[in-house]
């Protein structure tokens, strides 16, 4: 496996491919590989001749009061981790180079960043869909996949990639969990004993809501009370937002009908945490 820092080192690298007919899938990252990383590029190893790992803590992606410089990295390990997985390049760009000096060029996905995650982290999908339409204009593969964790990131990502016209085909990946349900992230380091616990109230409000639907309530407000009372029974949680509404469009509804996603972003200490799940009725 390859690990290149340079842009034109990996323009150079995936022409070489492209030369030889050869497919490329990327996975965009910010390091400190989980099994959901792992599993993301274990998928993308089944469908394309070459994997393109990127791994960038990305500055503008992230709120002037938030994790970033405390945000979990360990390049030695996750290289070993994707080595281990049959990826052939590990593309981990200096800041420098991505936003270098003068740079004042973003991309808003109007409308889809606005609501949920958008309201406590008003640039934080401007940072997101910059830095991945940058990845895919560097290494310019034929498909790229992102996790169903961050949902709303994979809304905003597949409307840029249509409204721009990039030749990419965007691959969604479920969610992949801890033994007891917990939705794997990053984020999971920061957790103390106690807070771990608290943490599990996500999955589980999940998984009420979908028995509430699944036993025929399809009322909105009832669902959210219920998952409400659940989460607030936890010590040290708060929760930012819970979201009942379209899939697609991200408008929000009262009644549950045909498919509706559920998400919810709770702070468990001072860790934000994100999970979500499609309802059926
Ligand atoms: P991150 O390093 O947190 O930016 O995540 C990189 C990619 O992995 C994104 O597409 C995430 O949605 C995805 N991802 C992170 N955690 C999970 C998970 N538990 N299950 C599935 N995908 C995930």
């Amino acid at each position: 496996m390859k690990i290149i820092n340079s842009i034109s080192g990996m323009r150079k690298l995936v022409l070489k491919w492209k030369q030889e007919g050869l497919s490329v899938a990327l996975v965009p990252t910010m390091g400190f590989f989980h099994e959901g990383h792992l599993s993301l590029m274990r998928s993308a190893r089944s469908k394309a001749d070459h994997v393109v790992v990127s791994l960038f803590v990305n500055p503008a992606q992230f709120g002037p009061n938030e994790d970033l410089n405390h945000y979990p990295r360990d390049l030695e390990q996750d290289a070993k981790l994707a080595e281990d997985k049959g990826v052939s390049c590990l593309f981990c760009p200096d800041a420098k180079d991505i936003y270098p000096p003068g740079f004042q060029t973003w991309i808003r996905v109007e409308g889809l960043s606005h609501g949920l995650c958008g309201v406590s982290r008003p640039e934080h999908f401007r940072g997101v869909a910059t830095i991945v339409a940058k990845l895919l204009i560097i290494v310019q593969p034929d498909m790229a996949i992102f996790g169903q964790k961050d949902f709303q990131q994979l809304l905003v990502i597949r409307r840029m990639v249509r409204d721009l016209n990039i030749p990419v085909n965007i691959i969604a990946h479920p969610i992949v969990r801890e033994p007891d349900g917990l939705a794997m992230s990053s984020r999971n380091t920061y957790l103390n004993a106690q807070e771990r616990e608290s943490a599990l109230s996500l999955v589980q409000a999940l998984r009420l809501a979908e028995r509430m639907v699944a036993l025929g309530n399809r009322s909105g407000p009832e669902v959210i009370q219920a998952i409400k009372n659940h989460i607030q029974s936890f010590s040290n949680t708060k929760i930012d937002y819970i979201f009942l509404g379209d899939p697609e469009s991200l408008k929000q509804c009262r009644e549950i009908v045909g498919e509706t996603r559920l998400a919810l972003a709770v702070w468990v200490g001072k860790t934000r945490l994100i999970d979500n799940t499609l309802l059926k009725q």
